[in-house]
């Protein structure tokens, strides 16, 4: 049953800043905690921390992960509340944890992050997980979660406002998926192939984690085939609230994206956990038109879908069903035959022989998570129907 608490509200902020000046940008972060008054939640001998999109090593240019200046005004702001244990953690795509060479100097060098470590922050290299009970998930019963998430006092979850090719968009909630260690996530695409138990799943998570405040860098966001191949567009606005559920419904909504269209809010709204917002906004002009949000383009309309489907029907044996999928496929003058792609397949559909990457679609259940691996942008994205047993 669906249920809204009307009744209840919660505070969101919403800053006006068309790019990364490190001034502009901690300006508005101050005003968005100060609003907030997050000072009355945090105190010196806290854990905080600060968990971006660092989805893998992208040069923040591309628009990719969570810009290095959003997170450090935030962590200039918890210095000088006298917070002294501030860590930066995610999980990027791909098996880092069982590569005996990844080398994350390098990878927090790529992202723009390296010199926040000279600050005071950390930079978590830990891999090493433990696992939360989650006492309030229908299906799941408790999540494994890194060190970094499980030992924190506060988590300020921070990131990259972008279009996602499975669960539509990549918000507040999507961006706890990074909460839960490399090698599980492909687990969790293996066990809910279907999009609606998928982001069923990401709320449950995110309730387990459960995130003090939501940072949103939504300065140069990334639409159209997200999270890791879309196009970056200027939108300029830094969003704050504690409220991670009722948030991404106001963005949606802001971004012409229609809630009911995203498994995640769906799913929250379900769950009674979407309230009303009372936004409080500096600069912001109500009437200014803000363009929608370029979908991705293998997200085809459901009208299109089941017309494909209808026709193939015709062709479908007793007892099949002809579905539409996504694939993955590989773009070899831009491979440098890492084998990340490789080594992040949780069904192991993909093979490295002969100097080329070969899938098997037969086994292949359309998570991405290659195509998210890969920031050679080696791996493309294609439509594909297939025969599936009733
Ligand atoms: S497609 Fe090539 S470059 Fe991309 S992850 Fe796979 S092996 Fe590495
Ligand atoms: S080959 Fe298929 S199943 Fe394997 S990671 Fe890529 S999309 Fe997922």
């Amino acid at each position: 049953m669906t249920e809204q608490k009307d009744d209840a509200f919660y505070l969101q902020t919403l800053e006006c800043v068309p790019t990364y000046d490190v001034d502009a940008v901690r300006n508005a972060v101050d005003e968005q905690l100060t609003f907030l008054r997050i000072e009355e939640d945090v105190a010196p001998e806290m854990k905080v921390l600060i968990k971006p999109n660092l989805v893998g090593d992208y040069h923040p240019y591309f628009a990719t992960t969570t810009h290095p200046v959003v997170v450090e005004a935030i962590a200039d702001w918890l210095i000088r509340h006298g917070c002294r244990n501030v860590c930066i953690a995610d999980s990027p795509a791909g098996a880092v944890s069982t590569m005996s060479n990844f080398d994350y100097d390098r990878f927090y060098q790529k992202v723009g992050y390296d010199h926040l470590e000279r600050k005071g922050i950390q930079l978590n290299r830990d891999t090493g997980w433990g696992e939360r009970r989650s006492p309030e998930g229908c299906k799941n019963k408790s999540f494994h979660l890194l060190n970094a998430v499980l030992n924190a006092d506060y988590i300020i979850n921070v990131p990259k406002l972008k279009t996602h090719n499975t669960t539509t968009v990549s918000f507040g909630i999507k961006n706890l998926f990074g909460c839960v260690p490399d090698i599980q996530k492909p687990v969790f695409h293996a066990r809910y192939p279907r999009q609606k138990d998928f982001c069923n799943m990401l709320v449950e998570l995110a309730m387990t984690v459960k995130p003090s405040l939501t940072v949103v860098d939504g300065i140069e966001i990334m639409e159209g085939n997200g999270p890791v191949a879309g196009e970056k567009r200027n939108l300029g606005m830094l969003f704050a609230a504690k409220d991670v559920f009722s948030q991404d419904r106001v963005l949606a909504e802001l971004l012409g994206v229609p809630p009911d269209k995203i498994g995640m809010i769906q799913a929250a709204e379900q769950k009674g956990l979407l309230h009303s917002p009372v936004v409080a906004s500096r600069t912001f002009v109500e009437n200014t038109p803000i363009p929608p949000l370029k979908l991705p383009d293998v997200k085809t309309s459901h009208t299109v879908k089941e017309r494909l489907a209808a026709a193939y029907h015709v062709l479908a044996k007793k007892g099949e069903k002809a579905i539409l999928t996504v694939q993955p496929t590989h773009v070899p003058q831009n491979c440098d035959l890492c084998l990340r792609c490789v080594n992040s397949c949780p069904v192991h559909a993909i093979s490295a022989e002969n100097g080329k990457i070969a899938f098997q679609y037969d086994k292949c259940i359309g998570c991405l998570c290659c195509h998210e691996t890969c920031s050679n942008h080696a791996i493309g994205t294609q439509k594909q129907l297939k025969m599936k047993k009733n």
